[in-house]
């Protein structure tokens, strides 16, 4: 009996599931990352960061290409360690482009953008560093680090700090910053930073970014598989940059990394300046009034997530809620219906949430407000 039942909520359920999917959802939304656009700039979600067997991974770059594509990234880069190389006697490749070619023949036939990168990888300072947007990846290789960065500059490239609370360069955890560091911020040598990297995250990162202005950058540095890393079949998800970027081109990326228009997207918590986060975070949940409850001042609220993310909000207006305590979790692609006890029947409501999986910078959060017009009866609008 109990089996029959919970069957049939199971079917009622894949029901409503598919009916949902097939009804004015774009494609986009099918994807394991999908986040909307903002006004004025596309949302591409970027992973800078990622090895082969060209360097110390696991795998030929084409499956970098096709664990991408699943994932529904917008674009990689394969940073190959310039000067650590330990399966060259098995794969022999005097051009460090190498990488990036297979990687880009791969992705000829999808969306899929690759762009060409390095990582200069050298003991602490300047520790590991990445190179994104370069021309070609053989002269960046130095005896001196000085050199590989100053060539990285002569290619335009976008220069960011891997890693900086890496257990084995920095013992405490602790991301810090030394005078090599500095120097290379202050000679327009280095642009970014890494608050995230593979399954860590570091609070002393983010408060050098905004020390020293830097972009927030977040990667899976991934050596094997994403799927087994980030447990994506389970509704895991690997670290992206979010690039909030004019174009969909590698030029309009590169000019949005270099003015910092980032979020990174990490064990669904948000990580950004408010510029970028919050009208990220505004167009994530779709949030409308649908009228109030017959007689009553109770009005009902229809929250819609078309992302793959969880949201936690806090409730911060005046009104309680009929239903649900004032923090509640949004699941990933989930409609959930609030009724709010207005006390009075408005015309229009303004409910503002704080985003506890979010952040400007530690322990500080945004705050986004939801104007609802509570007249939405589809007969009056003719
Ligand atoms: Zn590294
Ligand atoms: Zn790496």
């Amino acid at each position: 009996m109990k089996k029959s039942l919970f069957l049939l909520i199971i079917t009622g359920l894949s029901i409503k599931v598919s009916a949902q999917s097939t009804n004015g959802h774009d494609h986009a939304h099918d994807q394991k990352v999908y986040f909307p656009d903002v006004p004025g700039f596309y949302t591409l979600s970027c992973d800078f960061h990622m090895h082969t067997v060209f360097s110390d991974g696991s795998v030929w770059p084409n499956i970098r290409v096709q664990e991408a594509n699943r994932e529904g990234l917008d674009c990689i880069s394969t940073t190959e360690h310039l000067e650590y190389q330990p399966h060259s006697k098995d794969i022999p490749h005097p051009d460090r482009n190498r990488s990036f070619e297979l990687a880009s023949h791969a992705a000829r036939n999808s969306e899929l953008i690759v762009v060409a990168g390095s990582e200069i990888t050298r003991s602490m300072p300047p520790g590991h560093t990445n190179a994104i947007f370069i021309e070609d990846a053989n002269p960046i290789l130095q005896d001196n680090a000085m050199d590989a960065f100053r060539e990285a500059r002569k290619q335009n490239a976008f220069v960011f700090t891997n890693h900086p609370m890496w257990t084995a360069q920095r013992k405490d955890g602790i991301a810090k910053y030394e005078p090599m560091h500095l120097e290379l911020i202050e000679k327009g040598m280095l642009h970014g930073i890494e608050v995230v990297n593979e399954t860590t995250f570091s609070d002393e990162a983010i408060a050098l970014a905004l020390k020293y202005d830097l972009t927030f950058i977040g990667t899976s540095d991934i050596h094997g598989l994403t799927d087994w890393l980030y447990d994506i079949p389970h509704g895991g998800h690997r670290p992206v940059t979010l690039v909030f970027s004019a174009e969909r081109t590698k030029e309009g990326m590169k000019a949005a990394l270099f003015n910092k228009q980032t979020v990174v997207w990490y064990k669904d918590m948000f990580i950004g300046r408010k510029e970028w986060l919050d009208p990220l975070l505004h167009n994530s949940l779709e949030v409308s009034a649908l009228g109030y409850d017959g007689d009553t001042s109770v009005l009902s609220v229809e929250i819609n997530n078309p992302t793959h993310s969880h949201y936690i909000i806090q409730n911060k207006s005046d009104y309680t809620f009929h239903e649900d305590p004032s923090i509640m979790i949004i699941e990933p692609q989930s409609t959930k219906i609030l009724s709010v006890k207005t006390l009075e029947r408005f015309d229009s409501v303004i409910l503002p949430f704080t985003f506890l999986n979010a952040m400007y910078a530690p322990d500080t959060y945004p705050t986004i407000f939801y104007e609802l017009s509570t007249k939405n009866d589809p007969d009056t609008s003719n």
